[in-house]
């Protein structure tokens, strides 16, 4: 057996031996309640005040707009559930795009059902936000636009500065999901008018099960969870300090590389977006060919759609792992992708598509083995899809 390449970072990452590094002395020695006033207590009160400062600082922010959570799902429901009940749901109107990550849009949708208006807005065929159908849409009950700054399907990019410009015009709140985006890509908030921002470690080659969720000063949010009045009364429950302070270092580990790593994946993803699309006739390129996550490659097969879960587990029988549409929705996989029907595939076509997202520990000798091991077993299947396109 060789080794297995993973090409899922959009899923999840590998954790950073260097965040594993910094975590085990909260899990080991250090394990002391942050709200403890003596000594194990100030010392995990520093931990996570430590990591609050990393996180500020990976975003341009103050350590005091930092709130952390469970997870990105609990960030974003924290900020669209929060700050629509902080002003009452009465009357109010939501905006978020069509391609949102089900985090975001269930979200909205149970709000929805709560008596709250909701529009989603299009997308291009490339998977792309107009600023100005948002411009268009924006009324004056309008309470908070969220739309997110990667998608993890497609891996295209939202202007998301235009777009919380337009609404701070309209004196709108604007939240983005920036799972994807964060740490791979630069954010700053003292330049970008965003209000909201949500973030996950897992995303970053930190931990599981902790994320944190931006709150520009002054901006009120209703908290989900009440109790004892953690992260300022913001998100209640005993923090996670190992994993707090797992996010804290991968944060500041991004920081630090982010730019030589964003060159490094373009090279590598610019590689297998050209090999594939000659050595793999019908291969096409989902999402805009150059606004896109520096690592991130969305594949569609024409004639092919319907294979995408078998050319899966075929790669995954040669070692690789990549996944089809986005790992949330594997519990889906027979299902068509609202991302990819926003941008225009029919049900059939939304079935199929290869997402390989890379990361920090690929290298381009993994690629050159992808490119080996993909256009065989894509030959491989099409005798048999052809057979089934006549039944
Ligand atoms: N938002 C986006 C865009 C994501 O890709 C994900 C994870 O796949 C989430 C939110 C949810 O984050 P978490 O897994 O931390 O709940």
């Amino acid at each position: 057996m060789g080794e297995r390449i993973y090409f899922d970072n959009a899923a999840t990452t590998p954790l950073d031996p260097r965040v594993f590094e910094a975590m085990r002395p909260y899990l080991q020695q250090a394990w002391g309640n942050p709200s403890s006033l003596y000594r194990e207590g100030r010392e995990a009160r520093a931990a996570v005040d430590r990591a609050r400062t990393q996180v500020a600082q990976l975003l341009g922010a103050e350590a005091n707009e930092i709130v952390f959570t469970s997870s990105g799902t609990e960030a974003d429901a924290l900020a669209i559930r929060g700050a629509l009940t902080a002003k009452g749901l009465q009357n109010a109107r939501l905006i978020a795009s069509a391609i949102e990550h089900p985090a975001v849009l269930a979200c909205c949708r149970r709000l929805a059902r709560e008596g709250v208006s909701l529009t989603l807005l299009p997308v291009d065929e490339d998977g792309i936000v107009d600023p100005e159908t948002l411009r268009r849409e924006i009324t004056p009950d309008t309470r908070l636009v969220s739309i997110m700054a990667a998608n993890n399907v497609v891996g295209t990019l939202q202007m998301v500065t235009e777009l919380a410009e337009i609404a701070r015009q309209h004196g709108v709140l604007f939240h983005t999901d920036a799972v994807q985006a964060v740490g791979k890509i630069p954010f700053d908030m003292r330049l970008q008018p965003i209000d909201l921002l949500s973030l996950s470690a897992h995303k970053l080659n930190g931990p599981k099960g902790v994320g944190a969720l931006y709150v520009r000063g002054g901006v009120e949010l209703a908290p989900l969870l009440e109790g004892g009045g953690q992260e300022s009364g913001i998100r209640s429950g005993t923090e996670n300090v190992a994993g707090i302070v797992g996010l804290g270092a991968a944060a500041e580990i991004a920081r630090e590389h982010m730019a030589d790593e964003a060159v490094r994946l373009v090279k590598i993803r610019e590689y297998i977006i050209e090999s594939i699309t000659e050595l793999i006739p019908n291969a096409y390129l989902i999402g805009d060919r150059y606004r896109r996550l520096p690592g991130h490659i969305c594949l569609g097969f024409a004639g092919m759609e319907g294979e995408a879960i078998r050319l899966l587990m075929e790669l995954d029988a040669a070692g690789i792992a990549i996944s089809s549409g986005s790992a949330c929705s594997a519990l889906h996989a027979g299902e068509p992708s609202h991302v990819l029907e926003a941008l225009g595939f029919d049900a059939f076509k939304a079935r199929g598509s290869l997402r390989i997202s890379l990361g920090r520990f690929n290298t381009f000798e993994q690629a050159a083995r992808l490119l080996e091991v993909l256009p065989r077993a894509v030959s491989a299947l099409r005798p048999i899809s052809s057979l089934a396109a006549l039944s």
